[in-house]
């Protein structure tokens, strides 16, 4: 399979590739790892004119500290994400969640800049960065504005960044002591992505109680969808099993998902249900340690 052809032209700033764009407009279009980008070019789902590479801009790929965040540039690829000491001792769940993505070779060139802009209903970084309360910084020639997980899938394939704007880093707070953070995944077992998946951040008090609980799924909708059933029954309560199993029984409620030729609907309402008990309880876990 074959793309149509296409003019490569790579940027060495974030203003250079805001140039870039507002040259080409609907012709161009922004490459970061190409493993969404080129599979669409070669089905002809997509066809840009020009293709402005992301990966040639300096600064875009680092995992920091800043203040009470972590950032991580949109250039950063998934192994490295789930390799992170950084990641690994503060939010653990996010590299849960990008040591599951795909292949080794995927994983090298895929990016968390082009996960998220892509949108795939399917995809891991979604549900978790949602459930991790993400907030998405993007750049235009307007300058910098940002936007929460909450707010940022807005619908299969699309999200609130405006097509003359570029995601540049994603910030995540990091959470207080008592917290821990997980992310569990039914993988579909030919293409790998998610068929249900579940992201939590968990709180606890020293008497064990739940301070604070996230959750996120996967697979039921056109993104990530924030379970606040499950997390209300958690809120203020002791952290016991019964406590986890009422509240994951009700991570799909008032969910209406898509059938398709591998799960039924009721099927993956089900498994959301048993992979949010699973990310709480792997949370959980790493809360008490
Ligand atoms: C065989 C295979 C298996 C895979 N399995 C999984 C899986 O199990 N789970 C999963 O989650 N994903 C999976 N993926 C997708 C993979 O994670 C992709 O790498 C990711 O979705 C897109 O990242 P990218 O850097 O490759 O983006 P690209 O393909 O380069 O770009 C994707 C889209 O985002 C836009 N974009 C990229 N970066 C930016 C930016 N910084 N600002 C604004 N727009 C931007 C591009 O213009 C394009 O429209 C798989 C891919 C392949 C090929």
């Amino acid at each position: 399979m074959f793309p149509a052809s296409f003019d490569y032209v790579a940027a060495h700033s974030v203003e250079e590739a805001l140039q870039l764009m507002a040259k080409h407009g609907e012709e161009g279009k922004l490459l970061a790892g190409g493993h969404s980008l080129l599979p669409a070019m070669k089905l002809r789902l997509a066809a840009p004119r020009v293709l402005i590479d992301l990966a040639t801009v300096p600064g875009l790929s680092d995992i920091r500290v800043d203040g009470k965040n972590l950032v991580i540039g949109a250039l950063t690829v998934h192994a490295d994400i789930a390799g992170s000491e950084l990641v690994r001792k503060h939010l653990p769940g996010l590299a849960d969640a990008a040591s599951v993505i795909g292949d080794v070779q995927v994983r090298n060139r895929g990016t968390i800049g082009g996960s998220v802009a892509h949108a795939d209903p399917a995809a891991d970084l979604p549900v978790i960065l949602t459930a991790l309360d993400a907030s998405f910084v993007v750049q235009s020639a307007n300058g910098r504005h940002t936007f929460a997980a909450d707010d940022f899938f807005t619908d299969f394939y699309t999200t609130a960044m405006n097509a003359n704007e570029i995601l540049t880093e994603i910030y995540l707070p990091m959470p207080p002591s008592g917290t821990g953070t997980a992310y569990a995944k039914l993988p579909h077992p030919a293409s790998g992505y998610v068929v249900v998946s579940a992201g939590a951040l968990i709180t606890k008090q020293a008497s064990g109680t739940c301070a604070a609980a996230r959750v996120a799924i996967g697979g039921l909708g056109s993104g990530p969808i924030r379970a606040i059933a499950t997390e209300m029954e958690m809120q203020g309560k002791p952290l016991t099993p019964q406590t986890i199993a009422a509240a994951a029984a009700k991570a799909a409620e008032e969910t209406d998902p898509m059938e398709d030729s591998y799960a039924s609907a009721d099927y993956k309402r089900h498994v959301a249900t048993v992979y949010a008990r699973k990310a709480i309880e792997a949370a959980l876990e790493r809360a008490r340690n």
